[in-house]
């Protein structure tokens, strides 16, 4: 399948990215690929030092299950033959995640997670097939506990690159200042009402109702000089595992964590439905069949606990700090969407 022509991206604020071309040996002995990948372990070490310091646990993530994720803005799930049952790869690990704060309280993966994203979305610069998620769940937290902790995890990540990896941003042209704001300001929070009706009067076509689209985050990120949360998703746009507010019906106490400088989504996250009967109402609502969610339905009958939790895209989070042009550079085996490549 051949590569469709990238396409200028109007708010960031480099022009069109290079597209993966070169094989894969010259991609991994390239210099920019060891200062990005130096960076990005970087970001894992202190990740785990960070979430451990505070009482997580790390568990492995699991790779295949009878059933996934499902709220995953229009990419394909792949199917596995597990002895004659269909199971799939992993989406996203969050029925996982709710399960595990049986055994711990607050718990974290770096986890793989595959998506067959729609074709164009290899020229957005923001979508892999293949890419990994830090992973966050914590028993008992709301939504405004867990942001805080999204906040203080990117704002270590962060501080701790630019304090220990200078010589590597500075070999990426990456400009130390571009972080000053992030590791000294807290964080603003938008709604997604306000945010919507913002790209609306810029002219951009933001369906109210929905998820904002990649082009409408990228025009929100690109006037932004720290990262920000988008709060308060209605109902419809996510997944059957985003709370609805008591107080709010219709709304989700839900929340995206966007990237400054045009780089878009970095996190999202939520307060977890845990309700039996609610969950098999909203998977009703949201077009999802409650018969496939067997293990996941038997388990919220006998009892999940209250939870809040987000998944960080490492590769974004590693493009934003790098300031790369596009996500693939921010992986070692790139999987762009509909590209055969290693
Ligand atoms: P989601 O469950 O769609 O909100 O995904 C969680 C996080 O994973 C997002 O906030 C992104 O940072 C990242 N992510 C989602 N889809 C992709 C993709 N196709 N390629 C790279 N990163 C992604
Ligand atoms: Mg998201």
């Amino acid at each position: 399948m051949s590569l469709l022509q990238p396409t200028k991206l109007i708010h960031h604020p480099q022009t069109a990215a290079p597209q993966p071309t070169k094989p894969l040996d010259e991609h991994l002995s390239s210099d920019t690929t060891r200062a990005v990948l130096r960076i990005q372990n970087q970001m894992l070490t202190a990740t785990r030092r960070f979430l451990a310091d505070r009482g997580f646990t790390e568990l492995l993530p699991p790779i295949i299950g009878p059933v996934t994720d499902p709220g995953i803005r229009g990419s394909k799930q792949v199917d596995v033959d597990f002895y004659g049952h269909k199971y799939k790869l992993m989406t996203s690990a969050i029925l996982y995640k709710q399960a595990s704060l049986l055994a711990f309280d607050k718990i974290f993966y770096i986890a793989p997670n595959v998506r067959l994203e729609p074709l164009l979305t290899a020229v957005t610069h923001r979508h892999l097939a293949e890419f990994h998620q830090i992973d966050v769940e914590m028993r008992d937290a709301t939504r405004e506990d867990i942001m805080r902790l999204a906040e203080e995890l990117v704002s270590h990540v962060v501080a701790e690159v630019v304090r220990e990896r200078p010589a590597e941003l500075e070999a990426l042209g990456r400009d130390r200042d571009a972080f000053r704001e992030l590791v000294e300001e807290s964080f603003d929070r938008i709604t997604h009402a306000d945010a919507t009706a913002d790209l609306v009067g810029l002219g951009h076509p933001q369906d109210p109702g929905a998820e904002i689209d990649w082009m409408g985050e990228e025009i929100l990120s690109g006037k932004s000089s720290r990262p920000f949360f988008v709060v308060d998703y209605p109902k419809g746009s996510r997944g059957f595992y985003d709370r609805e507010d008591l107080a709010a019906p219709g709304v989700l106490r839900n929340f995206d964590l966007i990237a400054p400088e045009g780089y878009g989504e970095l996190a999202s996250g939520s307060e977890r439905e845990f309700d039996y009967a609610t969950l098999v109402t909203r998977m009703r609502e949201t077009g999802e069949n409650p018969s496939k969610y067997g293990w996941y339905l038997d388990l919220a009958r006998r009892g999940i606990p209250a939870s809040s939790g987000f998944g960080i895209g490492l590769e974004r989070f590693t493009r934003y700090v790098t300031g790369l042009n596009a996500v693939w550079q921010a992986s070692a085996y790139p999987k762009l969407p509909g590209v055969v490549s290693a």
